[in-house]
């Protein structure tokens, strides 16, 4: 865990989803799961605090990773649009909506194909590994996504 003790009282936001100190990192490993064009940041990742923020930005047309974990995420729309799986459920997302994903429920994040989506992430610092989904549950995904 990285030493938060020298995060500054405050960060000013450069523009754009931007912040001063904070890093744009990669969303994931390359080749880990499948993605497209995802970047992270942790905007909260303080040691002492039992969550972390996240900053997560969707290109056009790029969407994040199918998965699931016991681990639940709370979301919130600040930039965009797109849709989002959650369960067996597809949903259009704009501007300031709200997501919750509950433990163990597939959910994968989709930009519209003109506007990014951008969304703050809050999850549990401990957590457990996504699960990949299986052929058996792309197929029944996959129909979601075509309704
Ligand atoms: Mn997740």
């Amino acid at each position: 865990m990285k030493d938060d003790t020298k995060t500054p009282p405050v960060r000013t936001h450069q523009g754009d989803f931007h912040w001063d100190g904070v890093e744009v990192l990669k969303y994931k490993q390359e080749g880990s799961a499948p993605f497209k064009d995802v970047t992270r940041q942790v905007l909260f990742g303080d040691a002492a605090f039992p969550a972390q923020l996240r900053y997560f930005a969707v290109a056009p047309g790029g969407w994040t990773t199918l998965e699931r974990h016991e681990h639940v995420h709370a979301v919130m729309v600040i930039r965009g649009a797109g849709r989002c799986i959650i369960g067996d459920k597809s949903y259009d997302l704009k501007l300031h909506d709200l997501v919750n994903v509950p433990p163990l429920t597939w959910h994968q994040f989709h930009a519209a194909p003109e506007k990014p989506l951008g969304f703050l992430c809050m999850v549990p610092t401990e957590r457990d590994r996504p699960q990949l989904p299986m052929q058996e549950d792309l197929v029944k995904l996959g129909q979601i996504l075509e309704t």
